[in-house]
């Protein structure tokens, strides 16, 4: 069985696909799969659509793409919401939120500014309910390892992984998974697939990221969360290692980190 712990399922590239999309990754193995939210809009959408099929679960919470449009307001809307669904058994964690300063219009001062605050407030909520979070890092690992360290939630995954070896053990001293996905089914991505072979297992988790960061056999084309079981052969064969070990480890890592994640059928 496998999980993939980040897919924006409820993108509007799967048209009204989302649900067969969910069952063709389950015909797959895909046993879950991790909607994050992206904005205030989006929060009802992603609880609806893991509602809708057996193999989703949700998180809420403001992308930093989605920080420019975003208003004070929000956050408690958030907060409201993040309480509403502690009742709820298919929400698990806060997300998706970060920092990108990797798009130039993010990285104006001001701009830097409000990415930061709205980063710092949901950590600050994530903390408040006991929650993980997952988190978007772009140009920006350690920036986000300086406030994750500050206000300390429980947990988290820093998804679609890009930093250094010493960047990595930041994150796992806080309690954080690595997201690995398709960017390390490129050849030429040196640096992902050494790390990706070398990390320590226990500190793993596979993702899609779909409809984005498609793998070296669909790209440029839509990924989708079937992948997930090719992406992680990819991560057997760059650790010399069986493909039931990687699914049945990064699947136990998946559940350790995010503990609210309905169990396994
Ligand atoms: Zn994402």
């Amino acid at each position: 069985m496998w999980i993939d712990t980040h897919c924006h399922l409820d993108a509007h590239e799967f048209g009204n696909e989302s649900v067969a999309q969910a069952a063709l990754a389950r015909q797959q193995g895909v046993g879950m799969i991790v909607l994050p939210a992206v904005e205030v809009a989006n929060f009802s959408i992603v609880a609806q659509l893991a509602a809708s099929v057996d193999n989703a679960c949700y998180a809420l919470g403001i992308h930093p793409i989605y920080v420019p449009h975003a208003e004070e307001d929000h956050l408690r809307v958030l907060r409201e919401q993040v309480a509403a669904a502690m009742d709820d058994p298919r929400f698990v964690a806060l997300g998706e939120i970060g920092l990108d300063f990797f798009i130039p219009m993010l990285t104006e001062p001001a701009m830097r500014e409000k990415q930061i605050y709205f980063f710092r407030e949901q950590l600050k909520i994530a903390r408040d309910f006991d929650l993980p979070v997952l988190t978007h890092v772009r140009r920006s690992q350690d920036v986000v390892l300086k406030h994750v360290r500050q206000i300390r939630p429980n947990g988290g995954i820093a998804h679609a992984f890009n930093g250094s070896e010493q960047q990595a053990k930041g994150y796992i001293d806080l309690g954080f998974k690595l997201g690995f996905g398709g960017a390390m089914t490129f050849t030429r991505a040196l640096q992902i697939r050494r790390l990706a072979a070398e990390l320590p297992l226990e500190a793993i988790v596979l993702e899609t990221d779909a409809p984005d960061i498609s793998p070296s056999w669909v790209h440029p084309g839509r990924n989708s969360p079937d992948q997930v079981p090719r992406i992680g052969a990819v991560l057997a064969e760059l650790r010399g290692m069986a493909v039931e070990q990687v699914a049945a480890a990064t699947s136990a890592n998946a559940k350790a980190v995010l503990p609210r994640m309905p169990v396994l059928m």
